[in-house]
């Protein structure tokens, strides 16, 4: 006969996996409705996903959830998945269970009235439009902490929904050198006097060849096409149901040829990421990344350490070449350097690699002292076009262009802006022990061959899904804590040979 607590697992099993099901369906329709819907269809299929995410809610917050919960909580001696699998069900009953109900639904309909006031203040490039609904989300954005309670710093409590474990005590220390590694390198850059060409890439490219030659790349990355799709949105996204079926979007600029390809090369990172989660996973709740930081590392690596590097592009320049007669007076040397040029800009979407970190690392700033209450949302506009002088050296004339552009603070998403940033330092700190793992591998990528690259990512990282969380799986992988030092030294490196710095 079975122990007690074995069948109770099963059943437990098989209850995350009706939710898993009903997020899959969730998903298809999420992706459907930004693909391929038709315009009439969107307020119906609003209501589809209205409903469906009513039962989820109700599966996520049930009696029977809490029951599980408790029962696995007092049981010694789980395994890691178990282990996980009852600490990240906790996770997510605690997060809604805390609030009030009432408060709850209050804030998901000024959620969605916020994010019209967003669309519209950004259009009209005001910020006043959208101030009266960021005052009432940060409101709630405090108050909710109340309720979850913290620790230090009322900020870490959001952090921890998306970087597990991670403060502000940390990041201040990373981030901060970071950002002055940064600031000097840029310094450095301008002092220079250096000027890198890229116009060639601002030439007409039509959207199939631009699509036939993402495809390539996204093949020779080991995507898997049997598990996925490759179609166009206004914004790039990566959307898996399950690890059978994980999607990227893309989006063509005929006047762009480095847009579409580096989308398609970031959200292959995230997606090969998801294709690898083993099946045992799936149904657990951890059939995931380890957080968000740690899946922003792996499209981050495809895409700036692996993507814009001399070793790939030894490989995929001549085929460039061969495919786009624009490239024909332009030698390797200069492709390279172009694909590299360093230009701070406005707007975080469009930074180059080097000053993007610069971009989130303001939003940090702002958004830890916003939600700990030593600024308030009237100051945002002043208070961030003098971080973009100060650290970048220009500043926004409005705020369409400036405070407006993202839209993460219109739904509350704070927190999560310096994943992007942590997704830079995980990825150095992964490179430094995948180069002593595998002392051939520049050569191999210099002959197309990037097998060894995605099963290090997949032996050493992607197959845990979202059991360890992201500093356990730092120190597995590294052996070492989180640090700025080796993102900064691959920093230094590249651009100091790229402008010719001494
Ligand atoms: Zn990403």
């Amino acid at each position: 006969m079975k122990l007690e607590s074995e069948k109770k697992l099963e059943e437990f099993k098989e209850y995350m996996r009706k939710l898993e099901y009903l997020n899959s369906a969730i998903g298809v329709i999420y992706w459907d409705m930004r693909v391929g819907i038709p315009k009439k269809a969107t307020a119906q299929r609003g209501e589809v996903i209205g409903y469906l995410s009513g039962e989820a809610y109700r599966l996520q917050t049930s009696d029977e959830m809490k029951e599980y919960i408790d029962y696995f909580s007092t049981i010694e001696g789980l395994d890691d998945v178990t282990k996980s699998m009852v600490l990240n069900a906790k996770k997510d009953y605690d997060q809604t269970k805390k609030i009030p109900e009432h408060r709850y639904k209050e804030y998901v309909i000024l959620k969605s009235n916020s994010e019209v006031a967003w669309e519209e203040a950004k259009e009209k490039s005001d910020f006043n439009i959208f101030k009266p609904y960021l005052e009432k989300v940060v409101d709630f954005s405090r108050e909710f902490i109340e309720y979850w309670g913290y620790e230090n710093n009322k900020y870490d409590t959001l952090l921890d929904f998306y970087e597990p474990g991670i403060t502000v005590e940390k990041l201040d220390v990373v981030f901060g050198e970071l950002r002055d590694a940064i600031v000097e390198l840029l310094g450095k850059i301008k002092e220079s006097g250096v000027c890198i060409k890229d116009d060639f890439f601002k030439k007409d490219f039509s959207k199939e060849s631009q699509e036939e030659f993402s495809l390539y790349v996204l093949n020779k990355m080991g995507y898997d096409f049997d598990a996925g799709r490759l179609d166009e949105s206004v914004h790039p996204f990566t959307i898996n149901f399950g690890n059978k079926d994980v999607r990227i979007t893309t989006k063509y600029i005929p006047n762009e040829f480095r847009s579409a390809l580096f989308s398609c090369i970031h959200e292959g990172g995230h997606a090969l990421y998801e294709q690898d989660i083993p099946d045992e996973l799936q149904g657990t709740g951890l059939a995931a990344g380890a957080s968000m930081g740690i899946h922003e590392s792996q499209s981050r690596f495809y895409e700036n350490i692996i993507g814009r590097s001399k070793a790939f592009w030894t490989y995929f320049y001549p085929e460039a070449k061969n495919r786009f007669p624009q490239f024909k007076d332009v030698d390797f040397d200069e492709f390279y350097k172009g694909m590299n040029a360093v230009e701070p800009s406005l707007i975080r979407t469009e930074a180059d690699e080097l000053t993007y970190s610069l971009h989130v690392i303001i939003r940090y700033e702002i958004e830890k002292a916003l939600i700990n209450g030593e600024i308030e949302v009237k100051d945002l506009p002043q208070i961030w076009n003098k971080k973009y002088k100060e650290y970048l050296g220009v500043e926004p004339q409005n705020d369409a262009e400036g405070v407006l552009q993202d839209m993460h603070w219109s739904d509350g998403s704070f927190g999560y802006f310096p994943s992007y940033a942590l997704g830079n330092l995980y990825g150095a700190q992964f490179l430094h022990k995948m180069e002593q793992d595998i002392p051939n591998m520049y050569d191999d990528i210099k002959q197309g061959n990037l097998d060894g690259v995605h099963q290090w990512l997949k032996d050493n990282i992607h197959k845990y899904g979202a059991v360890y969380k992201p500093a356990e799986l730092l120190k597995m992988v590294t052996k070492e804590e989180l640090s700025a030092k080796y993102f900064i030294d691959y920093l230094n490196k590249k651009y100091y040979e790229i402008y010719n710095l001494k």
